[in-house]
Parts: C-alpha cells; sequence; structure tokens
C-alpha cells in the first residue's frame, strides 16, 4: 500500500468536504432552494431550475469506461484546467512547496502553481533532441519540497511525444517524493497508449484526459483526472460541488454513445490525414524553415519571417498562434478543415 498522500497538505487531508443538500431523484425537492419551475427556454431534460448531482456519478462511469479506468480513478472537471488546479491546491503548500515543468509546454502548469503560490521550476526540453524531455535536468531540480512533475506528451506546442520509459525512470525516481502528472490531452491523435495502463505500478502517477480536442467538446468543459483512488477522493473534496453544469453532462453523455464515438474517430482519422497533408504542402513553402515532428493535432513550423506569416494568415482570415516567446521564429498552427488547411497553404505561397 503507498503512501501516496503523505505528499498532500495536511489541512487538506484534515479538511471536511462541504455537505450538500442529498441527491435522490425518487423524491421531489423541497430542500434546496430552488424555483420549482423552468425557465421558458430550457431545452435540458432534467430542468436547469434544479442543481445538477453535486458529483456526477454516470458522467464518472461513462468516463470510466472510455479511458478503461476504475470509476475510483477518475475525477471529471471542468476541463484539464480544472484538473491542474485541484492538483496544485491539493499538494503545494504557498510559500514552500514547488512544481517543476518543462518548457516550452501548456501555459497552465505555471499559471496554476504561481496562483496558489508554489514555485515553478523550469527544466526546458532539449531542443537540439527534438525537444525531448531532460530527465536527469528534472530529477535535478527536484527537491523535497517539489509535489509535482508536470509532463505533457503529445506536448503542446510541439507536437511530439516523450518516451514512455523516459516517464517510467521518472515515475520510479520519484515514487513517494512527487506526483508525475502526465497531461494526455493529444493522445487520441497520436495512436499511442495512455499511460493509465501503467497506474497499478506508479501510485504517483496521474494522467490528465479531456473531452476538449478529438472528442469536439471544448465548449462543454469536462476534463478528467485520473490517478490512485486516495488522490481522487481527496480532491473530490476540493472541487466545489455542482462543478458540472446539467448542459454538461447531458452534451457529454449523448456524445458519448457507440454511432457518436465512431463518428468522432472518423474525424480524428481525418485530422492525422491533413496533417501529413499539411506538413507535405507546407514542407514546399519558402518562407517555413522548420517543421517539427508532430502527433498531435497541430504543427509547430519555424518561419525566415514569422510576423509577414502571421499577416497573411489574418488576410485569409485565419488566427494561428504566435509562440515565438517560448519557441525562436516558432507559429503553431491548428489542423483545419481541407478548405482551411488549403486556404492556410495559399496564403503562404
Ligand atoms: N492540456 C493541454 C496540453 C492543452 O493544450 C490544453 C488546451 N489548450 C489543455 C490541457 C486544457 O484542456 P481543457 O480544455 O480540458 O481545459
Amino acid at each position: 500500500m503507498s503512501n501516496i498522500l503523505a505528499l498532500a497538505r495536511a489541512d487538506i487531508i484534515a479538511l471536511k468536504a462541504y455537505s450538500h443538500a442529498s441527491w435522490d431523484p425518487a423524491f421531489e425537492r423541497l430542500h434546496a432552494n430552488e424555483l420549482p419551475w423552468r425557465a421558458e427556454t430550457d431545452r435540458s431534460l432534467a430542468g436547469l431550475n434544479r442543481y445538477p448531482e453535486p458529483h456526477p456519478l454516470v458522467l464518472a462511469q461513462r468516463l470510466a469506461t472510455l479511458y478503461d479506468v476504475a470509476e475510483t480513478q477518475l475525477l471529471p472537471g471542468r476541463g484539464s484546467d480544472e484538473s491542474i488546479d485541484l492538483l496544485v491546491r491539493g499538494f503545494c503548500r504557498a510559500g514552500v512547496d514547488n512544481v517543476v515543468i518543462c518548457p516550452p509546454t501548456f501555459g497552465m502548469y505555471a499559471v496554476a502553481a504561481r496562483i496558489q503560490g508554489a514555485e515553478v521550476r523550469e527544466v526546458p526540453l532539449l531542443r537540439e533532441n527534438g525537444y525531448a524531455l531532460d530527465t536527469g535536468g528534472v530529477l535535478t531540480a527536484c527537491d523535497r519540497n517539489t509535489k509535482i512533475v508536470f509532463l505533457c506528451s503529445p506536448n503542446n506546442p510541439t507536437g511530439n511525444a516523450m518516451e514512455p520509459a523516459a516517464i517510467e525512470r521518472l515515475l520510479v525516481a520519484l515514487s513517494d517524493k512527487a506526483l508525475v502528472v502526465v497531461d494526455e490531452a493529444y493522445i487520441e491523435f497520436s495512436g499511442d497508449r495512455s499511460l493509465t495502463a501503467t497506474l497499478s505500478r506508479y501510485p504517483n502517477l496521474v494522467v490528465l484526459r479531456t473531452l476538449s480536442k478529438a472528442y469536439g467538446l471544448a465548449g462543454a468543459r469536462v476534463g478528467s483526472l485520473i490517478g490512485a483512488p486516495e488522490i481522487v477522493a481527496l480532491l473530490a473534496k476540493v472541487i466545489p460541488p455542482y462543478s458540472i453544469p446539467q448542459l454538461t453532462i447531458e452534451a457529454v453523455l449523448a456524445t458519448l454513445t457507440g454511432a457518436q464515438l465512431a463518428i468522432q474517430r472518423e474525424r480524428v482519422a481525418t485530422v492525422r490525414l491533413e496533417r501529413e497533408r499539411l506538413r507535405a504542402a507546407l514542407a514546399t513553402c519558402r518562407p517555413v524553415q522548420k517543421i517539427w515532428p508532430s502527433v498531435a493535432n497541430f504543427l509547430l513550423v519555424d518561419f525566415a519571417v514569422p510576423e509577414a506569416v502571421l499577416t497573411a494568415a489574418r488576410t485569409a482570415k485565419l488566427l494561428i498562434r504566435d509562440m515565438r516567446s517560448v519557441a525562436p521564429s516558432s507559429l503553431r498552427i491548428t489542423v483545419g478543415t481541407p478548405e482551411q488547411n488549403d486556404r492556410l497553404i495559399r496564403s503562404l505561397a
């Protein structure tokens, strides 16, 4: 039995969770100070005049099935953004603890840590080595107050996946010392196996998944924090009750059905094909200096004059992301529809 909760904040372990109104759909509700009538515009199944389920069980079960983990290993939240926030709040003492991040990477790890008052230690990915993880550098940066190492695989904005063996080396070296959080927001586009398959071996592993990318539900805001049941139970006390809106619960349950999932998987396959078509087309464009290998739904591309490319894309009514503050000469291009990708390519010609 691991003692992974020894890493968590003692005051959060001691915290008594908010006691919400009881949830029993078999009864009529005169206990939650709601209005008994729906709004005229309310098209939801359950009625938006009612609070949603405080910790939506059916949603958690459905997500656990989707990701092939036990329900006790999964906490649904408002996107991975909320999962990241819950982790730093649950594990980092303000002014004392620190997290390690590997830039260039997703910006919310550092922002969430700073909001919590945790120090952020940076161990850059090795650009000359295709933005590979610097395992030795990460271990050197960790001390006894390091509570979380955030890894992103496939990484945003570079697009490459980290070697599972390198991540597992960190998990072993940091077992009982720090959580290793692996953000797999883009894994469906890579076709790689999720690290959730190794959860039983590594109690300090937390995997983040989201419905915002491959499942086309960014606007619904649903992410899953997947890890040891003790961690899930602890953070379930930190997440506010009723945090997942009823409209979101209904949208997710309607989308995660067999027929809809088949459509989503076809779309992911289309994105993968378009990614390679876009890569090939960009390779022939004169302003392009380098296209970094990507297994995600975007490409990181270095341009001779990035400013001109940003302007050309805007003229074609397309937004692409300026990454120069974290990666020299680089812009990040999300793979769009075939028509959008064609328009982007034409704008660069
Ligand atoms: N992780 C990564 C790596 C991301 O790129 C993003 C969104 N850009 C997120 C998490 C946030 O995901 P969500 O919409 O689930 O909050």
